[in-house]
């Protein structure tokens, strides 16, 4: 008896029903208690404004719980003028986002116990204003995605968080969702980490059975997933220095531009993961490559 491609598997071919996952929970300080999040359409008025003159100026800017987007590490990392692989030695330490089991890079904090000032801070604030993380341009606002049950595709929305250290929220400054993101620079990260949100949001709706299609992700999977999302360089070094390129139908139009690109070749990777991890159909195997490769699973089944 042949096994069944668990993508076929009509039990565990769609897992139907409404998750909520927080990609920035955005409460970055040490609080215990913020008052509880208030969600927001994209419409939607708050006040909040932050500048020199409030009396908490810094303060969430120091042991601050932040992961780096695959966005936020090449802005960074092109700010600090070094490549990603540098960046990340010097200023992130390994974590892992829990609801999806999946490895990332958080940014250092200075201080033994990591409760310190955020390296880039100086008494003239952010030294990396222009180029910092999605999760410090959100701010107070955190962003979650939902999958509502018997929908197929998901949707964002944000949610405000009240920290009682933090001031902002009693200056007087209404606005949108909208517009607080315009002014934020957000979308341009979110255009670049879409991919990636997608996946963490994916494995999170997977969690409760054990993985996609009931099956754990591998630690070899989990790496790539790192190396994607955090070192370009070695992810552009697996593509042109492996079998990749032997493997899958890429254009050879595409070629100079994935090597130069860091963006376009974050979005192959992240559309290469979704097929190795969920067999999503967003990146083809050729045709040669595929035929061995069933040749070679029925071959382990003893099915020739
Ligand atoms: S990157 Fe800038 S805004 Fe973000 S925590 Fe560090 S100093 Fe603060
Ligand atoms: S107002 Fe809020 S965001 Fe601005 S410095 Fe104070 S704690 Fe940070």
């Amino acid at each position: 008896m042949s096994e069944q491609d668990p993508s076929t598997n009509p039990d565990l071919k769609r897992i139907d029903k409404q998750i909520e996952v927080e990609i920035f929970d955005a409460v970055r300080g040490d609080e215990e208690n913020p008052v509880m999040p208030v969600r927001l359409k994209s419409g939607d008025m708050f006040n909040f404004s932050c500048h020199r003159g409030v009396s908490c100026w810094n303060k969430c800017c120091h042991g601050a719980d932040i992961t780096l987007t695959p966005q936020d590490i090449l802005r960074l990392s092109a700010n600090k003028g070094i490549r990603p692989r540098e960046f990340l030695a010097e200023y992130t330490l390994p974590g892992v986002w829990e609801r999806a089991d999946l490895p990332v890079a958080k940014l250092k904090m200075t201080g033994a116990d990591g409760k310190g000032a955020c390296h880039f801070l100086t008494d003239e604030g952010c030294t990396v204003y222009d180029d910092r993380p999605a999760t410090c341009r959100y701010y107070p606002l955190g962003l979650a995605s939902i999958k509502p049950k018997g929908a197929d595709i998901q949707e964002d929305f944000c949610f405000l968080v009240k920290e009682s250290h933090c001031k902002g929220h009693e200056e007087d400054n209404l606005q949108t969702v909208d517009q607080f993101r315009k002014e934020q620079g957000i979308e341009d990260y979110d255009r670049v980490n879409r991919g990636w949100m997608d996946i963490l949001m994916k494995m999170a709706s997977w969690a409760s059975i054990g993985g996609p299609y009931g099956k754990g992700v591998t630690p070899q999977v989990k790496q790539m997933f790192f190396l994607v999302s955090t070192d370009v360089d070695g992810f552009r070094q697996f593509v042109f220095e492996t079998k990749f390129l032997a493997t899958y139908e890429i254009d050879p139009e595409a070629f100079d531009l994935l090597k130069e690109n860091d963006e376009a070749l974050l979005l192959l990777g992240f559309d290469w993961l979704k097929s190795v991890m969920f067999q999503d159909k967003t990146i083809t195997m050729k045709e040669n490559v595929l035929h061995e490769a069933i040749a070679k699973a029925r071959e382990n089944m003893g099915a020739v």
